[in-house]
């Protein structure tokens, strides 16, 4: 499986070479989250990023890491075209995939628009 500091580091490299610059607020040493949870949220952060690349023509990608006490939040933010009009789970697998491997770990996904595209991810935390 795939650590979150380690997925950090490669979409670091990723935007570095796609000349989109890149911001991140929050710890990606998670407390609350069990290693499948956090293998998941690797996953979808991969995806989410390389979406950024291959689509939205952004100039800027922000990740925000925010846990709660129920909850850890995920943002992966862009400044590029936004995907008005676009049917979402129509055209490729990625966010499909995201949708589906979330639910596996009784996560949730949600995309917003405003002024390029913020995807959400959600996934309940875990108390020991
Ligand atoms: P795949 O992920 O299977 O390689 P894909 O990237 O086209 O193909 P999805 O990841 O499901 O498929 O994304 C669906 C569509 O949503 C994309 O084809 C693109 O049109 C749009 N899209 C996704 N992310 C963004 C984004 N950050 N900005 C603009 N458009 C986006
Ligand atoms: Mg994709």
């Amino acid at each position: 499986g795939i650590r979150l500091e380690d997925e950090l580091i490669r979409i670091r490299q990723l935007l570095q070479a796609a000349e989109i610059e890149f911001r991140l607020e929050g710890s990606a040493r998670l407390a609350n989250t069990s290693l499948i949870t956090e293998n998941v949220l690797s996953m979808c952060l991969k995806e989410a990023v390389t979406n950024v690349v291959k689509h939205s023509g952004a100039t800027l990608c922000q990740v925000l890491i925010e846990p709660s006490r129920t909850d850890l939040l995920i943002k992966v933010k862009d400044n590029g075209t936004g995907m008005e009009g676009i049917n979402l789970y129509d055209k490729g697998h990625g966010l499909q995939g995201m949708r589906e491997r979330l639910e596996f770990v009784n996560g949730s996904m949600e995309v917003l628009q405003d002024q390029g595209t913020m995807l959400i991810i959600k996934v309940p935390n875990v108390f020991k």
